[in-house]
């Protein structure tokens, strides 16, 4: 019988707490799921009202992985979901609003995968803007940090605050709190702002996907801002051989960032972070930090 735990009065079985999960540290499931309650506070609000893609790797970064939108077969029925119209016809999917249900997820081993709209918005009503920077070896985080300090100067122009977190893999993503905003628009900004960076850093930074273009750049990828896309959510583990974490970082870190190491942050580092910092990205959850784009941006 696997142990039964109650979680706000919630029954969870929680199985295989034993097995090693990131196998470059011996880490279990019983420790990602004691890091995810750790984390809780602070990753709830970002997963909230935000219809979920999941990353599942129950063997680990080594076994089998899934990424899916579509519920978890076995989901209890009083796991929250929303009707989200897709290419193949409207589904559902999971919106993660409480710790059972977060940790119900969390038992399935999971990545946490958001869009940048809210359900209740509606689908393609963007409130965040993210562009995600992504280095091509043997550029670094450190050169991403780069990039990001310019994108930061150059969204400051247009009156917009740019947060940071590391990706929990090799990059960086910039998120944006706006008012709600048709994802056409904030893509065809963020775009836009791609195209200006590698005008200005043409040496380090790249807007087009192609690899080819990669070594040694950084590529401002823009498409998340897609409806259709998602980008991992702050504080969710990643699927990676050591117990990574997205985790959130202050301009002061990415100003002084000289070796990618620093920006490294484990499931056993963020608890500590949050305890000094809080949640640095809880201007994201906050309306008054909001804006518009600039008048014209992106139509
Ligand atoms: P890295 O720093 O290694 O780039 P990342 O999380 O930014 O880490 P990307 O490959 O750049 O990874 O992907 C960006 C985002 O696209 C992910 O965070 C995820 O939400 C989404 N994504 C990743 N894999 C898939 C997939 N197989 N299908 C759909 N979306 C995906
Ligand atoms: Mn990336």
């Amino acid at each position: 019988m696997p142990p039964i735990t109650e979680v706000a009065g919630r029954r969870l079985a929680l199985r295989n707490l034993d097995k090693v999960i990131h196998p470059a540290t011996g880490t279990t499931k019983g420790e990602l799921l004691h890091y995810v309650a750790q984390a809780a506070g602070a990753l709830l609000p970002h997963l909230r009202d935000r219809p979920l893609a999941f990353l599942r790797y129950p063997d680990g970064p080594d076994g089998q992985t899934f990424f899916t939108k579509n519920p978890p077969a076995g989901m209890p029925s009083w796991v929250a979901t929303a009707e989200v119209p897709r290419s193949s016809g409207a589904s559902r999917q999971v919106l993660v609003q409480d710790l059972p249900a977060l940790m119900w997820a969390a038992n399935l081993v999971v990545e946490f995968h958001a869009p940048m709209w809210r359900a209740g918005d509606g689908r393609g009503t963007a409130d965040r803007l993210v562009f995600d920077l992504d280095p091509g070896s043997p550029a670094t985080a450190v050169d991403c940090c780069t990039v990001a300090r310019w994108l930061r100067e150059r969204l400051r122009a247009d009156g917009l605050e740019a947060y940071a977190k590391t990706s929990g893999s090799k990059g960086l993503h910039l998120l944006v709190p706006l008012r709600p905003t048709p994802s056409r628009q904030t893509t065809a900004y963020a775009r836009g702002l791609a195209v200006e960076a590698a005008a200005a850093l043409p040496g380090l930074v790249v807007h087009k996907m192609t690899r080819s273009l990669r070594p040694g750049k950084v590529l401002v990828d823009y498409s998340q801002n897609a409806a259709a896309k998602t980008t991992v959510a702050p504080y969710s583990p990643r699927a990676r051989r050591e117990p990574s974490v997205s985790t959130p970082v202050t301009w002061a870190e990415v100003e002084g960032c000289r070796g990618p190491e620093q920006l490294a942050f484990r499931i056993e580092d963020v608890p500590a972070r949050l305890a000094r910092h809080g949640d640095l990205l809880a201007p994201l959850c906050d309306p008054d930090h909001a804006h518009a784009l600039p008048p014209g941006a992106g139509g």
